[in-house]
């Protein structure tokens, strides 16, 4: 079980509820960070008086300097602050920023020998095998909080052997737009997009789900933590978002891990792991919840699903890629400037964007990055 922990991205929805779940625990708490949210973070400081504590941007790292002078928390600025609070040797680092900028501080606590509780799917996406290689190599864990994966995760403790399991089953929610067409779909606004049905979630992850892109990020995720082909991931959608997902072994036998939908569940067994603790979400009603329904996504739809299977199966630096245009793509919609289907129309173009090579280093990943978001600018603007 943790006992000191870092949060980065401490500031935002999975931040918040990590530091939840620590203050009911009572774990100690090292080192936050954010991006721009000075008053959040300040009123962290003052609860958790962790050790050190940055925001990405520079501005407003100044200004909680000023406010948090009368503290004993040290306050650090930039990316490199953010690293600096990866690398602060806390038991575990819990990694719940947004986006690519999660890579390089997921990459920092790796390499100070903390545990990894991982919900930046993007850190895996576009930079999985040097994520994942390097975690092998200094003996580190990687716990996962995203809810399909915990899912998962939880689903394959007590098998013996890789070999057992068949197929790897993430459910998905269909998102607020589930079974429309794409012509309902060419003219739907941000504010109906931010409509999630089932869970409450910072907007760009909200975004993807709305686009279906955030199951393909998770596919790729799943393929490189748990070491499994993509042609061995199932997706099914599953509205009620009771059934997180499930593990298909080879007697056909089929494991999954229910629960509400609420990110504390995953966030505290990624604490607590390999133990359980009380929780602060409620009990699972069954009966109430009544019935339990799957189907099948409607992969013509919502294409980036099978656009990010394309893109892990290729390999390379074809994920970081797809994860650039809708990065890039999903901040324009959200802003106004592009409509829905344009999100998709950008991870579409990127695999033309970027060169296919079977190995890559960290900084190939971040230049890729940058091209692909230039590319999607002048695609879409
Ligand atoms: P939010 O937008 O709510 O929070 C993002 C956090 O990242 C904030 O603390 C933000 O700081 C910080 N941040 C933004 N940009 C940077 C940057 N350039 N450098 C450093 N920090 C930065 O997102 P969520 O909490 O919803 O999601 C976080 C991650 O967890 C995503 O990868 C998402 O896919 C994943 N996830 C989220 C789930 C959820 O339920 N929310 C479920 C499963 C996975 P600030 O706010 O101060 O600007
Ligand atoms: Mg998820």
């Amino acid at each position: 079980m943790t006992k000191t922990l870092a949060v980065l991205g401490s500031t935002g929805s999975i931040g918040v509820q990590a530091l939840e779940v620590a203050r009911l625990s009572g774990i100690k708490i090292e080192a936050l960070s954010g991006c721009t949210r000075v008053d959040i973070i300040e009123n962290q400081i003052r609860e958790f008086s962790p050790r050190i504590a940055a925001l990405a941007d520079e501005k407003a790292a100044a200004e909680l300097k000023i406010k948090v002078a009368d503290t004993s928390t040290k306050v650090l600025s930039g990316a490199r602050g953010v690293e600096e609070c990866a690398r602060c040797a806390a038991d575990t680092v819990l990694n719940s920023i947004v986006g690519i900028a999660g890579l390089a501080p997921t990459l920092a606590a790796i390499d100070a020998g903390s545990t990894l509780a991982l919900a930046n799917k993007e850190s895996l996406v576009t930079g999985g095998k040097i994520v994942i290689n390097t975690a092998r190599e200094r003996g580190i864990s990687i716990l996962p909080v995203d809810s399909e994966h915990s899912a998962i995760f939880q689903s394959i403790q007590g098998c013996r052997s890789k070999s057992q399991i068949k197929k790897l089953i993430l459910t998905a929610s269909g998102g607020p737009f589930f079974g429309k067409t794409r012509a309902e779909l060419k003219d739907v606004t941000v504010e109906q997009a931010l409509k999630h049905p089932n869970w409450s979630m910072g907007a760009k992850i909200t975004i993807d789900s709305a686009t279906m892109m955030n199951k393909g990020l998770e596919l790729i995720e799943a393929a490189w933590l748990f070491d499994m082909k993509a042609s061995d991931i199932d997706i099914l959608v599953h509205r009620q978002s009771i059934v997180h997902s499930l593990v298909e072994y080879t007697d056909n036998s089929v494991i999954a891990q229910l629960g509400l939908p609420d990110m504390r569940i995953p966030i505290q067994y990624a604490l607590t792991y390999p133990d359980r603790a009380p929780s602060p979400v409620g009990e699972l009603d069954l009966a109430q919840a009544a019935a339990l329904t799957f189907e099948k996504p409607d992969y013509e739809t919502f294409s980036c699903i099978n656009l990010c299977r394309k893109a892990f199966e290729k390999g390379g630096l074809f994920p970081a890629a797809v994860n650039a245009a809708n990065e890039k793509a999903n901040e324009l919609f959200r802003k106004g400037a592009i409509g829905f289907l344009d999100i998709e129309r950008a991870v579409g173009a990127a695999f033309d964007c970027v060169p296919d090579v079977s190995d890559y280093t960290a900084d190939q990943v971040f230049e890729t990055d940058e091209a692909v978001r230039r590319a999607t600018e002048r695609l879409l603007l």
